[in-house]
Formats: structure tokens, C-alpha cells, sequence
């Protein structure tokens, strides 16, 4: 087979021209085209809106088309899954997508992982959710961040990340063998929505007991016994497991676990992170701007954006976790906290757009102290609480932000359990208002309208964790012998793909030295 880069169809033309495309890219007639795979999938945006696609097509005298622009040999991509025989059992602390991934590498080796949980499967866990989403009851256990699939389950489940990485196209095939639709393979932004990514993590997970593995949910890890730097048990708090490989895949809000970590003398550091807030558009503002004229062939396929600023006084100011026809929702997992983040369903057919804008925070902006970082984030968290006296999210219009008022909201957020007005100008400090006043007026650039017509809902500290667990070459800890960790909280990720694919990268590591 050979790859064609660059064919390009305009949003009203149907996918099925694709071939007759190629064929004349190619100066061949399209019935020798005998098999047509597509590669990749962008849309591009930036004058006229036009899909620009790469396919793989088997064709007749394929060395002789080499000589074509964009046309190149096709290598497939395949993976060495060596079978490993050993009695011994590598424990999982976490069944986030680093944990997932992990595990699911493990098993496909013959190894059978022992995975501690500390929230409950989907079908209970989406009933906390329920709850705290609907009546504001929340379960510290059980929520939003917590249980089976970890923090991006109820997400918007978009896959997209800048890592280039062969171990991707493995994850994304993943997916789509329990069960994401195919697209997901070649588009720029695969997005796979909260509905869909809920049934899929079950079936993984199932998958994964049928192969072995033991998961231990409403269960927390709480404990490490370490001898001569050696990791010997792990703690919970319902028993101690002897094993000598722990992956420690607990997201970024285990803070009591990682003081414990420092307890037992694990190597920690701070490292940056960011807070913000998020802002809700109109989605049809989005799409109008983003696709112009285009827009209405568009309609299934809401328009996305990526904004970034560095503001005078250094600080970087960017759009994070963008929902297109999403909701922003209630993310806390402490009591008397308030954390806002963004979901979408599959369709992503809501009439609001929301986004984060988030602030980078280094370590100038807070005290000393390798707990500096989280103990600022949960003050933020907790001030939110207190000016809200509930678990309705602060709100306020754009322009009020900027001119220092406060009025109705111009349009209600999606928030579910409502909102109250507050100046975020006397949420933050002056460093990050005139950051964040800054970048707003520079987004209104791009995109006009984005602060007259927009409102922001907050606040959102949970994108990144403040600490990192520092590890070597061989994926463990620089100090603890055993201990291997990965993905967001343990500070080597920020997101699905970049957390599935450091579990991946570690169970190899683990699988190379069990072998
Ligand atoms: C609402 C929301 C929407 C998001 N949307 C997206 C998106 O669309 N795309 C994207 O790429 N990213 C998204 N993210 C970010 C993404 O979900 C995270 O980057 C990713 O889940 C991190 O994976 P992880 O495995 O490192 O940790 P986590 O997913 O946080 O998983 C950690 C797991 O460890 C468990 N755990 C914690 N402490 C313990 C303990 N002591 N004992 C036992 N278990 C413990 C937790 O219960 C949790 O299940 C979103 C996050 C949220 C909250």
C-alpha cells in the first residue's frame, strides 16, 4: 500500500469523493483502487474552512506512483507483546488511564495486577455523581475524580494530545476495541464524549478481571512499608499487600497520600501548574467565527479553539480543555470546595461552548514548602466555597471582569447547581487579574465578541498537579527501588493520552524486567 497526504474536500463535499480524489492526484483511474484506509483527518480552518485528509490506498504499480508529491510506502504499525511467565503480581494504585492502560498492557503480557481503587465501579459512581451534580451532596469518595476510569470519565473525553508517539495509534486502537467509533483513529481531535467513554472504561475494566487482574475498589491505599530503599508492602486501609512493584497511579488530588509518600522519605519536588476559571460562549458564536460560511455544514461538528497569550508581565495565559456544546460542571472531591471543569456527550450538541483559561503558577507565587503548591490550590478551592456558601460555582460577565463590575449574567451557565455573581477581580491576586485582563482583551482579537458575549464560571484548579514524584531512566522512583510513578498526579502527564501512554510505557518497563 502507499499513503496520499494532502487530498482536500471542502465541508459541503461528501467523504465518499474521497477516492475519485486520490485517483486523479494519483493520474489513475479510481477503479484500481482496491482498498482505501484513511490515516488522518484535520480541518483547517485558518482562511477557508477544508478537511485535509491522508489515506492509505492499494492500487496497481504502486512503486511507480512514488514519484507523485504527498505519496509515500506505507508502514504499518505493529507492536511486540511478548508472554510473560511469573507468579509475581505488580499492584496498581489508581484505575485512572494511567493505571487502565497500564493494567491492560500487563494483562496482555499473562501478568495479573493487583489494582486498588478508592472510588466504586461506573454505575455507582455516576449515582454520587448524580447526586452532588443534582443536589449538592457530595461523596469524598466517590465523585467526579474518584472510582473506576479516574477523573476523565465523566469528561468530554477528547483524545487529542501533541505527543507523537507510536504507543498512541495503541491506545487509540484500544478504544476503538472496546468500542469507540473508528473515526478516532485518524482525527486531529479525536473527541469520544462522557456517554461513550463510560461504557467503554467498563468493558475495559471487565476485560481485565476476565484476564486475571484483581481490583479492589472502595479501597484506598494508605501506606507504603519500604526496607533499605526497597519497596516490600502496600497499606490500605482494609489490608497489606507484599509486593515489590507498585505503580503509584493516583491522579493529582491524593494529597494525603503523597505527604505520606514524603513520610517514608520518596523523593518529591514542586513543580508548576496553573489555575483559572472557565468562560461559556454561545456556541454558534464559536462556529461562526471559527468556520465562517461554512459553519452550517459544520453543525455536527462544533467549532473548537486554542488561545494563548504571554502578558507583560511573563505570565503565560492559554484555553485548556476546550468543550464544544459541553457543560461546565462540578469537579470537587473535598467537602466545602469548589473545582469547575468541563464535560460533553458524545454529540456535543449543547448550545454552550466552554473552555478554561488558565494562568501559569511557578513557584514565586506561593509560599515555600514542597506542600506549598497544594495548599494554595485548596485555599482557592475553599474561598470559592465560602463566598458562595454552597456548592454553586462563582460567576461573572467578562466585560464586568474587566470593567470592574458586577451585573446579571448576560445568558444562565450550564453549571447544574447554579451559580452566584462574584468580581474575580477580588478573587485572585493583582498579578494574575492584570494577566488574565491582558489575555482577554487579546482573545477578543481573535475572536470578536469573546468578551462581550461571554461569562466565566469558577474557579478551575485541578488541570495539573503541583508536585512530581521524580523518577529515573527506568520509569521508578530516584530513591524507592519498586515503585514506578505515573501519569498526572505523579506530575509526567496532563490528560487521557499523555496519562494512558505513561502507563503503557511503564508496564513495557515492568514487562521487560519480569521477562
Ligand atoms: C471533568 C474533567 C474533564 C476532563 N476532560 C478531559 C478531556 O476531555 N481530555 C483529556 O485528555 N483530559 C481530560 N481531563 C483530564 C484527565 O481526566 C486527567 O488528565 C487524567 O484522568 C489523569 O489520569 P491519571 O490516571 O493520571 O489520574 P486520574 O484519572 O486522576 O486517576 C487516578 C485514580 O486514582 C484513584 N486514587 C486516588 N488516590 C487513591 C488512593 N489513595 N488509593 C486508591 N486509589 C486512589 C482515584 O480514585 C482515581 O480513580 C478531565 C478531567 C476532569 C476532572
Amino acid at each position: 500500500m502507499i499513503t496520499v497526504k494532502n487530498i482536500r474536500l471542502r465541508p459541503d463535499e461528501k467523504e465518499s469523493l474521497l477516492k475519485e480524489k486520490i485517483a486523479s492526484k494519483l493520474k489513475i483511474d479510481s477503479k484500481d483502487i482496491t482498498e482505501l484506509v484513511i490515516l488522518h483527518r484535520s480541518l483547517d480552518a485558518r482562511k477557508e474552512a477544508v478537511f485535509v485528509y491522508e489515506a492509505a490506498v492499494k492500487t496497481k504499480n504502486e512503486n511507480k506512483l512514488l514519484k507523485h508529491k504527498d505519496v509515500n510506502k506505507y508502514q504499518k504499525i505493529t507492536y511486540q507483546i511478548p508472554l510473560v511467565k511469573t507468579e509475581e503480581r505488580p499492584l496498581i494504585i489508581g484505575l485512572g488511564p494511567s493505571g487502565l492502560f497500564a493494567a491492560l498492557k500487563l494483562v496482555s503480557s499473562g501478568i495479573k495486577p493487583i489494582i486498588i481503587e478508592r472510588g466504586k465501579r461506573i454505575k455507582q459512581r455516576s449515582e454520587d455523581v448524580r447526586r452532588f451534580m443534582e443536589e449538592g451532596i457530595l461523596n469524598s469518595e466517590s465523585n467526579v475524580q474518584y472510582g473506576e476510569g479516574g477523573a476523565g470519565t465523566f469528561s468530554d473525553a477528547k483524545l487529542t494530545t501533541r505527543i507523537k508517539d507510536p504507543y498512541i495509534s495503541y491506545i487509540l486502537d484500544a478504544f476503538v476495541n472496546f468500542g469507540a467509533k473508528t473515526e478516532i483513529r485518524y482525527d486531529a481531535h479525536p473527541h469520544i464524549g462522557t456517554d461513550e467513554i463510560r461504557k467503554i472504561i467498563v468493558r475495559m475494566t471487565d476485560h481485565l478481571i476476565a484476564k486475571g487482574a484483581t481490583i479492589y475498589f472502595e479501597e484506598r491505599a494508605e501506606d507504603l512499608i519500604i526496607e533499605n530503599g526497597k519497596v516490600k508492602a502496600l497499606i490500605t486501609n482494609k489490608r497489606t499487600i507484599a509486593a515489590e512493584k507498585i505503580i503509584i497511579a493516583c491522579g493529582h488530588s491524593a494529597y494525603e497520600f503523597f505527604k505520606t509518600l514524603y513520610k517514608r522519605g520518596v523523593y518529591l519536588e514542586n513543580k508548576d501548574f496553573s489555575v483559572g476559571f472557565r468562560v461559556e460562549h454561545p456556541q454558534d458564536l464559536i462556529d461562526l467565527r471559527q468556520y465562517k460560511e461554512y459553519a452550517p455544514y459544520l453543525k455536527k461538528m462544533p467549532a473548537e479553539y486554542f488561545l494563548r497569550a504571554k502578558t507583560t508581565n511573563n505570565k503565560g495565559v492559554y484555553s485548556f480543555c476546550m468543550c464544544p456544546g459541553g457543560f461546565v460542571i462540578p469537579s470537587s472531591c473535598d467537602q466545602e470546595t469548589i473545582v469547575t471543569n468541563g464535560m460533553s456527550y458524545s454529540l456535543r450538541d449543547h448550545h454552550l461552548a466552554n473552555s478554561a483559561i488558565l494562568v501559569q503558577i511557578d513557584k514565586n507565587d506561593y509560599d515555600e514548602g514542597l506542600f506549598a503548591g497544594f495548599e494554595y490550590l485548596h485555599a482557592l478551592e475553599h474561598k470559592a466555597y465560602e463566598a458562595s456558601t454552597s456548592y454553586k460555582a462563582l460567576s461573572q460577565n467578562i466585560k464586568d471582569y474587566l470593567d470592574g463590575s458586577l451585573n446579571k449574567l448576560i445568558f444562565p451557565s450550564s453549571y447544574s447547581l447554579g451559580t452566584v455573581l462574584y468580581d474575580f477581580n477580588k478573587f485572585f491576586d493583582q498579578k494574575l487579574n492584570d494577566s488574565f485582563h491582558e489575555a482577554l482583551s487579546h482573545f477578543d482579537k481573535l475572536i470578536p465578541g469573546f468578551i462581550e458575549k461571554g461569562i466565566m464560571v469558577g474557579p478551575e484548579t485541578k488541570s495539573s498537579c503541583p508536585i512530581r514524584i521524580k523518577r529515573g531512566a527506568d520509569r521508578m522512583s530516584i530513591n524507592t527501588c519498586g515503585l514506578y510513578p505515573v501519569g498526572e498526579g505523579a506530575g509526567y502527564a496532563g490528560g487521557i493520552m499523555s496519562s494512558a501512554l505513561d502507563g503503557v510505557k511503564t508496564a513495557d518497563e515492568i514487562i521487560n524486567n519480569l521477562q
